[in-house]
């Protein structure tokens, strides 16, 4: 039984910045972690997510804010005494150890008895999936059991929120999906507030109730898997999630549902988003691929659908989807992705056709 429920807050940051010297690798980042779920700090290499995972484990000391874990500022707080555990991203087992002894490691550090530790080592190899490997030393495990042994190791510490550096970077790509589904449902079994590292964007699709994204030391957008996905709020987070065709253009008209977005070579009309925006703005918009169409240049199209001439570069067969892609008259490349056999064969590389969007299924960036 915890303590904390899903509504409460695991952890919060204000105003949390860290440089080391002339580097500043945090710059005012804000964000709540509810209790009890998959959270995943996702972007780029260098943005800062180890910094701010080693800001809450306590590893190192922020240069300016605060970080409360369950309501309590933790300043000055070691990690030993934080309601926090690390997962390195390459925290080797110790190799004379067989894998109960690996497990129980941090038990016999805090002189457990030895039937508490036999039991709860136990729990813990049956929960990641590893009973009747007790005996076994790590190099007679594959890479993937080696990284539940790590994962053991660290649940069984019992700590309120487990932190991870991307732990699933050394696996190859099968190995990785399966082991993110594996990582979910150990969270929802424990119940505990994971918070998950990551600059793969298809990991964080798989495996987050919550993405936060951060980049250049910022926090871009936080939102659900399915928002920052679907409804993404800023262009850099269409350009880093999912495949996402984006042009650049001014606003020229604003209308109560639409707003009009000149692009130089083409005019079109995107859903005016919530926020406000005004005529002779810079805007970006973005697409979806799979939510494109190339057609042919004389076919009629539905109304409400916008439309740019283009011209065909090539398709290439994917197995479950064929890409496409085409030049528009400014010279920008867009994708198209369809299910492979719903590819019209009737287009050539160099043919005049049609990209083409439902006007509802662009999104409107200010930034
Ligand atoms: P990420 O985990 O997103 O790849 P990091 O938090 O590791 O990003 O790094 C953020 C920035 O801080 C990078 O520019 C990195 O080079 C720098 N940095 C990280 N750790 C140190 C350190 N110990 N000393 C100096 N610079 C560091
Ligand atoms: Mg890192």
């Amino acid at each position: 039984p915890r303590m904390s429920t899903p509504t409460h807050t695991a952890v919060e940051v204000a105003g949390l910045s860290k440089s080391y010297g002339p580097v500043q690798a945090l710059r005012s980042v804000d964000l709540t972690v509810k209790s009890g779920g998959y959270f995943v700090l996702l972007g780029p290499s260098g943005g800062g997510k180890t910094t701010l995972l080693r800001l809450i484990g306590g590893f190192i000391r922020p240069s300016a804010g605060v970080i409360r874990l369950h309501g309590a500022d933790v300043a000055g707080l070691g990690p030993d005494r934080r309601p926090t555990t690390m997962v390195f991203q390459s925290y080797a087992l110790f190799p004379h150890m067989d894998v109960a002894r690996n497990v129980g490691y941090g038990l016999r550090l805090k002189k457990l008895s030895k039937p508490e530790i036999a039991e709860r080592v136990a729990r813990m190899l049956a929960l990641v999936g590893l009973e009747g490997y007790d005996e076994r030393k790590p190099h007679e495990l594959s890479g993937g059991q080696q990284q539940r042994v790590q994962l053991a190791r660290s649940l069984v510490l019992d700590a309120d929120i487990l932190l991870l550096d991307e732990p699933l970077a050394s696996l190859d790509a099968k190995l990785r999906k399966e082991m993110c589904l594996e990582l979910k449902r150990i969270q929802e079994q424990v119940g505990i507030t994971f918070i998950h590292v990551t600059h793969n964007q298809e990991e964080a699709m798989v495996i987050a109730d919550r993405i936060a994204l951060i980049a250049d030391g910022e926090l871009v957008e936080e939102g659900s898997a399915r928002d920052v996905y679907e409804h993404p709020r800023r262009r850099f987070t269409a350009g880093f999630i999912g495949e996402n065709n984006i042009m650049d253009g001014r606003v020229t008209a604003v209308g109560d549902d639409a707003v009009t977005v000149d692009l130089g070579h083409a005019r079109v009309r995107v859903p005016r988003a919530a926020a406000t925006v005004a005529e002779g703005a810079a805007v970006s918009l973005s697409i979806r691929s799979e939510r494109c169409r190339l057609v042919p240049a004389r076919d009629e199209l539905p109304d409400g659908t916008q439309v740019i001439s283009a011209r065909l570069i090539d398709e290439v067969y994917q197995g479950l989807t064929t890409s496409l892609r085409a030049r528009l008259d400014d010279g920008t490349e867009v994708t198209v992705r369809e299910l492979a056999n719903d590819t019209a064969d009737s287009l050539s590389p160099g043919d005049e056709i049609q990209f083409a969007w439902r006007i509802g299924d662009a999104r409107l960036h200010l930034d």
